[in-house]
């Protein structure tokens, strides 16, 4: 067994997709389902077999094994998606050098921030950090939970990096890392970081991919810089913080979103764990799907100026278009998240968010703000100050449901409300596709793929089918033929392997559709499927000759369709005689 083949033996994929996706189980069946990461969904068309330890989605079409998975949610290569697998799961790696110039750089990268994480937090914690320790001692963040978010403080020489990184890596992997730049002029390279407060920015699995750094002198610009993209760091995929609060975002089933780190860790350390930050923008539909894949509800509290005011505007049209069911925190005293923990205490702020009003109740006070709430023209302006809003619902019972409810609160007659949303209807999510294979077809590949025995007795009597030209599922089964030629034992991803996309999502869809056989039946369904499709091969057979006749005919060629014609007759007798 190759090392890749011995790591996926070891972990179970409905454990490590369980990770990205809250998976439900089918019954008691090996099948569990959940929303697809890969794509926006209402309904769950997102499967993982158990099993056969692979995942297919109906809707869009991802699917494959585990490494596939993580290549896609996390974006790496397969040699990173086996390490990182190897490492989860404690199992050391061989020491052989890989080639793929790709994952080289990547992991180059990754050495490089490691470095620089460790770096930065020794400045922080030395004789020059103590300025930097001054300001977050004003700013209430203890010693410990700097240490927890592995805050740093980058040096002012602008060469500490550079010296460390120079003789150990290319000049190309310099170039990328967005730690350490190229100078305009002469040669050499210099600090991006120099001077600055240092938050470190993980992916989902915990890795360090880039920084934030903050000003600590008034009069130094910007007041943030952050880490430009590399091939690690892509803005708009990553969220700040996700790594550390996704099990408490399933726990609670909601997550708390704010605008910077200063607000994650201040939010954080009074006790709410399940608070992201999207880092001083709105939101993307990337980030958007990474928190939906954790949990549906979100409480939005973002910084109350104008700016803050904005992006949470933007960030809740995208969430909205996800389906989240969203609450609106605004703390008053015009306090951001970080301050107002600071000023009036963790239970004050828990208090808060677990008032924090559905979004539109929010909204629709502040139509309440805006306009006449006595008159009738002032209502129905409030009313349509919210109607956008609630245009943007894609599920239409829910539409119409929050219409209601948010015209009865505001006063306004329930006919204007029929008006305004009885138009639009959104198209649904399509279901599963059925798969178009007979049942006998279907139930005699799921024996076949679930049993040696049935394999053994069955596949030989299937080689002798004139008519397996004919089957839906002929592809798969002639790489089951073949595979038992091959005599290799029988693996479910080799079977997928040696077929074309469309017929591995046939098997796909077989395999997820709910038919039961265990191995014990698996012999008996297999004999007593194959008897039945054999039974239904003579009409088969003239309903494909009708067909042909017509075609003939239409084609014009006469002598053709009499020559077909007579065999039809002689094989519909002959089909009659049979049964
Ligand atoms: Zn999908």
């Amino acid at each position: 067994m190759d090392f890749a083949e011995q790591v996926k033996s070891s972990v179970d994929i409905v454990k490590t997709i369980g990770e990205y996706v809250r998976l439900k189980r089918n019954g008691s069946s090996p099948r569990y389902v959940g929303l697809c990461p890969f794509h926006s969904e209402k309904t769950p068309s997102f499967s993982v077999h158990a099993g056969h330890q692979f995942y297919k989605c109906f809707g869009c079409g991802a699917g494959g094994d585990v490494f596939k998975f993580l290549m896609e949610i996390e974006r790496i290569s397969f040699f990173e998606a086996l390490k990182l697998l190897a490492e989860r799961n404690g199992i050391a790696m061989p020491k052989r050098e890989y080639s793929d110039p790709d994952s080289k750089l990547r992991g180059a990268l990754m050495e490089m921030h490691e470095i620089a994480a460790r770096t930065f937090q020794v400045n922080l914690n030395g004789p020059i950090g103590s300025e930097a320790r001054n300001y977050l001692i004003a700013r209430n963040v203890s010693a410990e939970q700097a240490a927890e978010f592995g805050l740093g403080l980058s040096d002012g020489s602008g060469q500490q990096l550079v010296r460390q990184f120079e003789s150990r890596f290319s000049p190309e992997q310099l170039d990328h890392s967005g730690l350490i730049m190229k100078r305009q002029e002469g040669s050499g390279y210099f600090d991006r970081f120099r001077g600055r407060l240092m938050f470190p920015i993980h992916n989902e699995s915990g890795k360090v991919i880039g920084f934030g750094g903050r000003a600590l002198r008034p009069g130094d610009e910007p007041k943030y810089l952050n880490s430009p993209e590399t091939p690690l760091y892509r803005k708009s995929y990553v969220l700040y913080n996700l790594h550390r609060a996704k099990d408490a975002i399933r726990k609670s089933d909601y997550s708390v979103l704010v605008e910077g780190y200063m607000d994650v860790i201040g939010v954080y350390s009074a006790g709410v764990r399940n608070v992201v930050a999207s880092c001083g923008t709105a939101l993307t539909n990337t980030q958007v799907r990474a928190l939906k894949r954790h949990a549906e509800r979100i409480v939005v509290n973002f910084d109350p100026d104008a700016a803050g005011a904005n992006a949470a505007e933007r960030s809740i049209q995208m969430l909205l278009d996800e389906s989240f069911q969203i609450r609106v925190l605004e703390l008053d005293r015009e306090l951001d998240p970080d301050e107002y923990v600071k000023a009036a205490g963790a239970e004050a702020y828990r208090a808060k968010l677990e008032s924090a009003p559905a979004y539109f109740h929010w909204l629709a006070d502040r139509a309440r703000k805006k306009f006449d709430m006595h008159a009738v023209e002032g209502r129905i302006q409030g009313f349509k100050f919210v109607a956008p809003a609630i245009q943007r619902i894609s599920d239409r019972l829910e539409r119409f449901a929050v219409a209601n409810d948010v015209a009865h609160y505001l006063g306004v007659d329930e006919k204007l409300v029929r008006e305004q949303f009885s138009k639009t209807s959104v198209p649904r999510a399509a279901p599963a596709p059925q798969p178009a294979a007979s049942l006998s077809e279907r139930l005699l590949l799921k024996a076949l793929i679930a049993s040696e025995e049935a394999r053994l007795q069955a596949i030989p009597h299937l080689r002798g089918i004139a008519a397996l030209d004919r089957y839906a599922t002929k592809n798969i089964l002639k790489a089951l033929f073949s595979m038992q030629e091959d005599d290799v034992p029988f693996r479910f991803s080799d079977l997928e392997g040696r077929l074309p996309e469309a017929d591995r999502d046939l098997l796909s869809a077989l395999v997820f559709a709910d038919d039961k056989i265990g191995e014990e039946t698996a012999v008996q369904v297999a004999l007593d499927c194959l008897r039945k499709l054999r039974a239904v091969e003579p009409q088969q057979e003239v309903a494909a000759l009708r067909a042909q006749i017509k075609a003939a005919e239409k084609a014009g060629n006469l002598q053709e369709a009499m020559r077909l014609t007579q065999e039809f007759v002689r094989k519909s007798s002959a089909g009659s005689t049979s049964r």
